[in-house]
């Protein structure tokens, strides 16, 4: 069977790689070059990731697929990060996911919430568990722990992760199980308990919730082009998907592929302004992408080789306008060790809640972004060695607490094309782990055909 995938990421060089294994004939479509959000840029003969830094380990799927491609993994040398508040600038609650507490009577919970917030936390041990459980992750939290644990801890952390509201966001996507978890234990205090006793095996504090390859994720892309067996067209622009007599179009603006099965690893939005099915085209739509821009800074500073803010910081903070930073040196071993001594690099990630990420950049997106490494971390002898500015418009998705609803009726419209087939994060769950689940359910869909 002729397969055209459209879109060159983590997704699409999966399903490229899984269809040629099961003996299709596999082209990929791919606008720019391969990777998509997963990129990075040589600053000052050192290449940095300034994309995906990481993969989730909370749930197993982009693990599986490193061991696959036989990759190494590490995990972060520290993963201590802030959360920078304006009252308040102190390490994520050890024990927590996103920001929620297995206890929150913890003495780094404390130091985020007063004697009565954390009281009112406390009553999710007593209050007895509703059989239907909220959609949206900051309701959720909510009713079982009162409103200062979302506006103190989810909210700020979600924002700085996922860049949007807790209550706007589906808690399955973000926190897959636990829900389910909540179900078995009776509190949202144990669900979360037993989410980390499973990620750390059974000390139950949080440890990383992320790993990386050494060398970057780019490493990713590249042992997915090697392996995926497809043909590769790299700049080349797909400009409709329609359906034709014995199968799909593909046009291009390097002319037209006719395939049996099209499968579309695109971000949804633009997926939709492929397709002629107005039905699908305005369901695609439905999915909000937020535009984010990451600012990678090589620098030397003393002050920061005492790595103030442990691996980084989420921030909450009015006066800076960065939504997190990560200190990637004091993260990842890989990098420590090839930069010299008291040389940084650091990435800074703008944008949340539909702000434009360019206007709190300003004329000199570079300045901003030292002006803020400054107020976060306090390294005042920060010296500019080299710096990428890294767009990324519409690349994070949000799906919304309807997003259960929004898939079942996905999957109806897909009936109606058969043939045509949607990938890609913000369909089976956000980032790369997301990305990937979602190839694995198209797989599954495929072996029943
Ligand atoms: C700044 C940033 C940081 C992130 N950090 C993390 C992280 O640390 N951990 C994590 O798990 N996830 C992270 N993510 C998310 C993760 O990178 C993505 O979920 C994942 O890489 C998406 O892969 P994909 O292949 O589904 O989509 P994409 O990576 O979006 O790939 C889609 C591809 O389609 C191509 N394309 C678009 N339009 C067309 C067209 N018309 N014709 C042909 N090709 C087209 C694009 O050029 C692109 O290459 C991050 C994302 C960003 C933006």
């Amino acid at each position: 069977m002729t397969v055209v995938v459209v879109g060159g990421g983590i997704s699409g060089l999966l399903c490229a790689w899984e269809l040629s294994a099961r003996g299709q004939d596999v082209r990929v479509i791919e606008a720019d070059r391969v990777g998509g959000s997963v990129r990075s840029a040589d600053l000052g003969n050192f290449v940095a990731d300034v994309g995906a830094e990481a993969y989730s380990i909370v749930r197993p799927e982009a693990a599986m697929l490193i061991a696959r491609l036989g990759l190494e993994s590490v995990s972060p040398r520290r993963s201590d990060a802030r959360l920078v508040l304006t009252d308040v600038t102190a390490p994520i609650p050890a024990a927590s996911v996103l920001g929620i507490p297995s206890d929150p009577a913890a003495a780094d919970v404390q130091v985020f919430l007063n004697a009565a917030e954390v009281a009112r936390a406390l009553a999710d041990a007593h209050i007895p568990l509703p059989q239907s459980l909220p959609a949206s992750l900051g309701e959720l939290v909510r009713i079982r722990m009162g409103s200062a644990v979302v506006e103190r801890l989810v909210d700020p952390v979600v924002r700085g992760v996922h860049a949007v509201r807790a209550d706007d966001i589906d808690v399955d996507m973000v926190v897959p199980g636990l829900r389910a978890a909540m179900h078995r234990t009776g509190s949202l205090a144990s669900g979360v308990q037993t989410l980390l006793e499973q990620r750390s095996g059974s000390s139950g504090v949080a440890g990383s919730a992320v790993r990386s390859v050494p060398g970057g994720m780019t490493g990713v892309v590249d042992a997915l082009s090697e392996k995926c067996g497809a043909e590769i067209l790299t700049g080349t622009v797909a400009l409709s998907v329609a359906r034709a007599s014995d199968g799909w179009a593909v046009t291009t603006d390097h002319g037209t592929f006719a395939a049996e099965q099209v499968i579309l690893a695109l971000p949804c939005t633009t997926a939709g302004t492929l397709l002629e099915d107005a039905a699908l085209a305005d369901h695609l739509s439905q999915v909000r992408l937020g535009d984010v821009v990451v600012v990678a800074l090589r620098v030397r500073s003393r002050a920061l080789s005492h790595e103030p803010v442990g691996s980084g910081a989420l921030v909450d903070r009015p006066d800076v306008k960065a939504k997190g930073l990560t200190q990637s040196s004091a993260k990842w071993d890989w990098i420590r060790a090839a930069l010299p001594e008291d040389e940084h690099v650091v990435r800074l990630s703008y944008g949340r809640d539909g702000e434009d990420p360019w206007q709190l950049l300003g004329s000199d997106p570079v300045a901003t972004a030292i002006a803020d490494l400054v107020a976060v971390t306090g390294a005042s002898d920060v010296e500019l060695l080299a710096s990428e500015v890294q767009p990324w418009p519409q690349s994070l998705s949000h799906p919304s607490p309807e997003h259960a609803q929004w898939r079942e009726r996905l999957a109806q419209l897909l009936e109606r094309a058969p043939g045509l087939q949607v990938v890609g994060p913000g369909i089976s769950g956000n980032g790369i782990a997301g990305a990937v689940a979602s190839v694995a359910d198209m797989i599954a869909r495929w072996e029943t055909l």
